[in-house]
């Protein structure tokens, strides 16, 4: 039985993992949950899988919860509190559990993370934005540890399974960001997120409650925006750069509506291989705790006849300005992805708040992007990755305080 700690257990792919768990009681328990600040939803959780540690984001919510599982009167055990950061930390590299997911949302997920690494504990990698901001610090880490980084991201877990069936899956399998041998090219397909069958002129209009409705998947409202913008699929290729060693120039996006091909490889030899699967999250947690095995699951198989038709299309550098930026943070390298995933965070935060529009996203990231380049640091410490993401989240806020300049359409796409 493997023993799983979940960080982020209240969010989608928290909830997603535990839904795992109990379907397969054999299989796996879970011994350590954490959680920001939805208190109702954890005492559940706490209820159903009785884990060893919880660990609140938020420390001042710690007396709280304690009244609350007093107040449920069981004799059953009840698990260890604690909060804050240390709090993290502690759920994240806990004794008993062999696993990590990590389903904290954000650069928040980062020192949880290194904990894990340094605990030696497996992880499965749903936070994509801790390896994209901090890949120079993360994967020296994995490689002194052991630990194996497996992804949960679909297009990514895609991209694994894929590289099961070649010669070199046991170094592919690792994932320290070592080239693959034998890998040519990676396309990340993409689903084109909210706003894929509109005019880029009609993305004026484009508002919060729009962009957090995916036509395919659903997800957490900060990647669901990151969906909509293209940049979910701009820090993908980020991502698949650590996990997978291929250059910029083999890592291509295509758009394909229907999710149903959740990524592709091509081999020397020039064969393409895919991975196919309605668009579910469940199936690429699953393989993250089952690897290196395949459970039997009763789950929706695929028709493709009752899908009708995968189709394909090249995506619209002007209408997804984000995506344009994301390759050129991941080529200049170094705090370069981490000065752009903080400021895309907290531009994200600011549209959900309504306080710039959808078209400011990309002008803020892109501001500070530029201020950034004379400071790069090619080979950042830990320490570099957190600096630089604080300033770049300062940067972003003073923009939006002085009012954005928002960039017409018509300049965007010259
Ligand atoms: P979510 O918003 O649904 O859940 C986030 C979780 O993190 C919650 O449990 C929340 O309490 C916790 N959290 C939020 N801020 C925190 C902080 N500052 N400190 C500690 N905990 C905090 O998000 P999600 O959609 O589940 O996404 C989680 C991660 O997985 C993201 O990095 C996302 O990119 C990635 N991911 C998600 C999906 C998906 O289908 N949801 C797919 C691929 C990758
Ligand atoms: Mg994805």
């Amino acid at each position: 039985m493997k023993a799983i700690s979940v960080l982020g257990s209240t969010g989608s792919i928290g909830t997603q993992t535990l839904q795992i768990s109990e379907e397969f009681p054999e299989q796996f328990r879970v011994v350590a949950l954490t959680a920001g600040r939805n208190l109702d939803l954890l005492v559940q959780q706490i209820q159903r899988h009785r884990p060893e540690l919880v660990a609140l984001a938020n420390a001042d919510l710690l007396p709280e919860l304690q009244q609350r599982l007093d107040d449920l009167g069981s004799d059953q055990q009840l698990p260890q509190l604690v909060g804050g950061p240390d709090g993290l930390n502690i759920a994240a590299s806990w004794d008993s559990a062999d696993l990590v997911v990590t389903g904290i949302v954000g650069c928040a997920g980062l020192l949880p993370t290194l904990a894990a690494i340094r605990a030696g504990k497996d992880l499965a990698l749903a936070n994509k934005e801790t390896l994209i901001a901090a890949g120079p610090v993360v994967l020296p880490e994995l490689k002194r540890s052991g630990s194996r980084l497996l992804p949960a991201d679909s297009e990514h877990s895609a991209i694994f399974q894929c590289l099961q069936g070649t010669p070199w899956a046991e170094n592919a399998r690792l994932s320290t960001g070592v080239p693959t041998p034998g890998l040519r090219r990676i396309q990340l397909t993409a689903s084109g997120g909210a706003f894929r069958d509109w005019k880029a002129e009609d993305l004026e209009n484009a508002t919060v409650a729009y962009a957090t409705s995916h036509p395919n998947w659903s997800m957490g409202r900060k990647i669901t925006v990151d969906s909509a913008s293209l940049m979910n699929k701009g820090l993908e290729v980020i991502e698949a750069h650590y996990l997978f060693g291929l250059d910029y120039d083999h890592i291509e996006i295509v758009i394909h509506p229907q999710s149903i091909i959740h990524s592709m490889i091509e081999l020397d030899d020039s064969s393409v291989v895919a991975q196919l699967g309605w668009p579910d999250m469940k199936l690429p947690i699953l393989y993250c705790l089952s690897w290196p095995s395949r459970l039997e699951t009763p789950w929706r198989r695929l028709d493709l006849t009752e899908v009708g038709q995968l189709t394909f299309r090249s995506p619209d550098p002007a209408k997804y300005p984000c995506m344009q930026l994301a390759y050129e943070a991941g080529r200049a390298g170094g705090t370069m992805p981490a000065v752009m995933n903080a400021a895309n965070e907290e531009a994200v935060a600011q549209f959900l708040e309504e306080k710039i529009h959808f078209l400011d996203i990309p002008v803020v990231i892109e501001a500070a992007c530029e201020r950034h380049k004379a400071d790069l640091i090619s080979h950042p410490q830990l320490e570099d990755v957190l600096a630089v993401d604080q300033w770049a989240r300062k940067a972003v806020r003073e923009q939006v305080q002085r009012g954005t300049t928002r960039v017409p359409l018509a300049a965007l796409a010259a």
